[in-house]
């Protein structure tokens, strides 16, 4: 049973964006929905939808590559000029000898095509068994040629290799996220065979470490939202790294003095990014957006995040943050990496 708050606060639940908004981080294919995901949305209708919510471009992160890469695109071509393409390599294929020669073919196709970067997943060291039989790390030399064609092609790499910290550890009434990995078993991560937390982290930061030459966008505030002294550190030391803030509203908003001021202080390399899905109803993608700009420009006190059935089940408080911060985070920073232009 839901209990009923009786705080009587300010609400400004249907804030406008103050700025034009590209969103960093959306879904649009068969990550999320499955082989025929083309049946599970009408791009026209969702892209109005967004629009509606101040929202100016999105940028589609997705595993795809040659013709399903195209199959894509044709499912969002009615709206292309909305959209940028994020499109990956075939990693399942790390094992077999040519495939230094295979990235660099699928990545220059994804550049010919105007793909926009490279999206690289949890399936090389948490899903690993289904494509290699076991699971790899990030850092393994053989992925060292996606880093670095990426790096020559000036293809910037949006990473997402880890779930929050609570995903690796043991699943009882103690984890914060009992509820959600209570739901969906399959994303807990304490299991062998799987490197903890920790060792994600420093795989993660290896690679950014190793590339310096490639442009790294962290999903998730850099994977570890839940210690932002530890993402400043690593901004501070590696100036090809920034981060979005997809999905992770529940765990900025529960540290607002410190989520204010990490943002502040890196106001140049985070970019606005959510997580959407398509298949949300018009209805959820105006609730969606309007509770991330409420979060992020206005004071108000205890309400519900954008995921607040699936993510933390906390309340979050708003960051107030200032107009030129907005800026940066809401397109500047974005068009900066991605060298495109809201016209
Ligand atoms: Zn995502």
């Amino acid at each position: 049973m839901k209990v009923k708050c009786e705080l009587v606060l300010e609400n400004h639940e249907f804030e406008e964006p103050k700025f034009p908004v590209i969103d960093m981080h959306t879904h649009f294919g068969s990550l999320l929905f499955g082989d025929n995901y083309e049946e599970t949305y009408d791009t026209r209708q969702v892209v109005a939808a967004m629009k509606k919510a101040g929202v100016r471009k999105a940028v589609v992160h997705e595993l795809v590559w040659h013709s399903e890469y195209d199959r894509l695109i044709k499912k969002l071509e009615a709206e292309m000029d909305f959209f940028a393409v994020f499109g990956s390599v075939d990693v399942s294929k790390a094992l077999e000898k040519n495939f230094d020669q295979l990235v660099l073919k699928q990545i220059r196709y994804l550049k010919s095509h105007a793909c926009a970067g490279i999206k690289l997943w949890k399936n090389i060291t948490l899903f690993g068994e289904d494509y290699f039989g076991k699971n790899l790390r990030l850092d393994d030399p053989r992925f060292d040629v996606i880093f670095k064609v990426c790096g020559e092609e000036k293809m910037p790499i949006l990473i997402h290799v880890a779930d929050p910290p609570c995903f690796f550890r043991k699943l009882d009434e103690t984890n914060e996220h009992y509820a959600c990995l209570s739901a969906h078993p399959e994303w807990s991560f304490d299991k062998p065979g799987i490197a903890s937390f920790e060792e994600h982290m420093e795989m993660q930061e290896n690679v950014i470490r190793n590339n310096p030459d490639t442009t790294f966008v962290v999903a998730h505030v850099g994977s570890y939202a839940e210690n932002l002294k530890k993402v400043g550190e690593w901004l501070d030391l590696y100036p090809n790294m920034y981060v979005d803030i997809a999905a992770r509203v529940d765990q900025l908003g529960r540290q607002p003095y410190t989520a204010k001021a990490f943002i502040e202080k890196y106001q140049d390399r985070i970019l606005f990014g959510t997580d959407l899905e398509a298949t949300f109803s018009e209805e959820r993608i105006a609730e969606f957006y309007h509770t991330h700009y409420r979060f992020l420009q206005t004071k108000d006190e205890y309400f519900d995040h954008p995921f607040p059935d699936f993510l933390g089940q906390w309340k979050v408080f708003g960051l107030g943050l200032d107009d030129d911060v907005l800026e940066k985070l809401y397109f500047k920073n974005t068009e900066d990496i991605l060298k495109i232009g809201l016209d």
